[in-house]
């Protein structure tokens, strides 16, 4: 990268930081498809290991081209973003396996048994796991409310001073809820609580919740960071250097949740066009939610820049546009009823897609269509699902960047 030059924009960043002058002069850095690190003489390994020269020594602790993904992701979460002293704020990424990998070395790093997660009840459905089946194991317990109530939200951190971490998730899975980043941070700091925040969803295009001084910001990269659906991956980035440099590298060094130099040279190329990409997905979802809200066959439609959405004026708030994950619930599949009505109007429409994707997972350039009742929620009993708002017949929807018409079309036709 350029040392001395001013980027001035969001792509030039995405683009040229993080890159360093390859050896041998190749123009994008190479896959390092190498486990370990030549040492000229012993003292020269000695000195790498006790950190006197900076160098690569073994590639769970680190890789060229995993660098470059790290370095590109903590430009983009706080590209334009400063500190307390006006200058530009500094984070360190570290890059993971997958998203959950990340999520262990957060939660593993910064919480012993005893300690408490405060969360919102809308998550992931992987985080939700591990934080249910695999934490209170460790004696790590999490208590669920609704974030979105601050009130709420104070009265559990007041009543249990065991909770030592705030995990937000914003926007959130399946009906596209957000709580507010800024007034939680803010209520998290006065009682000293660690603050973490998925930013799967929106991606640092969208929202940069180092702005409002949280801790961590966590990211699956399988989704839109990657964008093209290529490669698994999680980064956890974090304001404390450090404790990023000593704890949590060594916390994400020693549970070998390390990513590789293959998937990190796909995020890389991925991460460079995610303007472009993040505008068209967002332009594009725009279109899909007036359609879906003006068509007889469709009833809710979830969408944060719908006006109708509970959610609507935090994401204004906090976020440069309200991104590209929607869903909605299908009326009757048909007027006589032959298309059945929930689950079965839901497969109903599904199998019908013709160009849309019929897959779980998100941010892809493909537009991805999911039924959460008979797929990623199907072992989920149907009154606790309908509680976190996953009805029989809802529809998630990741918009792609596939021309508009098209997607419309086959939304059409597979709701008619
Ligand atoms: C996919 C996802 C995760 C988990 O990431 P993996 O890369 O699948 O391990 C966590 N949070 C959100 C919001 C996700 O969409």
């Amino acid at each position: 990268m350029p040392k001395d030059f001013d980027f001035t924009g969001f792509s030039s960043v995405a683009i040229h930081s993080g890159h360093e002058q390859d050896a041998n002069y190749s123009h994008l850095t190479p896959i390092y498809a190498s486990s370990t690190y030549v040492f000229d003489d012993a003292e020269q390994g000695m000195r790498r290991f006790n950190g006197e020269e900076k160098g690569y020594i073994y590639s769970r602790w680190g890789n060229p081209t995993m660098t470059e993904a790290e370095e590109k992701i903590s430009a983009l979460e706080t590209f334009g973003v400063t500190d307390k002293n006006g200058e530009q704020l500094k984070v360190k990424t570290i890059l993971h396996a997958s998203g959950m990998a990340a999520l262990t070395t957060l939660l593993v790093g910064n919480l012993k048994s005893g300690d408490k997660v405060l969360t919102h009840f809308s998550l992931y459905g992987g985080m939700q796991e591990l934080l249910e089946k695999v934490l209170p194991g460790l004696g790590i317990e999490t208590i669920i409310v609704d974030l979105r109530d601050l009130n709420k939200a104070e009265k559990e951190i007041k009543a249990d001073k065991k909770i030592k971490m705030l995990y937000l998730e914003t926007p959130a899975n399946p009906t596209i809820q957000c709580v507010d980043i800024e007034e939680l941070t803010r209520l998290g700091k006065q009682h000293n609580l660690i603050v973490a925040v998925d930013n799967t969803f929106a991606t640092p295009y969208l929202q940069q919740p180092f702005k409002y001084g949280v801790d961590y910001v966590f990211h699956s990269t399988t989704k839109f960071l990657n964008g093209h659906g290529t490669a698994i991956g999680g980064a956890l980035s974090g304001i404390d250097i450090e404790h990023m440099e000593t704890r949590m590298t060594k916390v994400h060094r020693l549970l070998g949740g390390n990513s590789n130099p293959f998937d990190a040279f796909l995020l890389v190329q991925g991460m460079k066009t995610l303007e472009v990409r993040m505008e068209r997905h967002c332009h594009n979802a725009v279109e899909v939610a007036g359609f879906l809200e003006q068509h007889s066959a469709v009833g809710k439609v979830n969408y944060l820049g719908l006006t109708s959405h509970p959610d609507h004026h935090t994401s204004i708030k906090q976020m440069t546009h309200p991104g590209a994950m929607l869903s909605f619930e299908l009326k009757d599949a048909r007027p006589d009823g032959s298309g059945g009505r929930g689950l079965e109007a839901g497969k109903n429409f599904i199998d019908k897609l013709q160009m849309c994707v019929r897959a779980v997972s998100l941010g892809t350039c493909d537009t991805l269509l999911s039924h959460p009742a008979s797929m990623t929620h199907y072992g989920v009993p149907k009154e606790k699902r309908e509680q976190y708002g996953i009805t029989d017949g809802l529809i998630r929807m990741s918009v792609g960047i596939e021309n508009i018409a098209d997607i419309l079309n086959d939304l059409d036709n597979s709701l008619s």
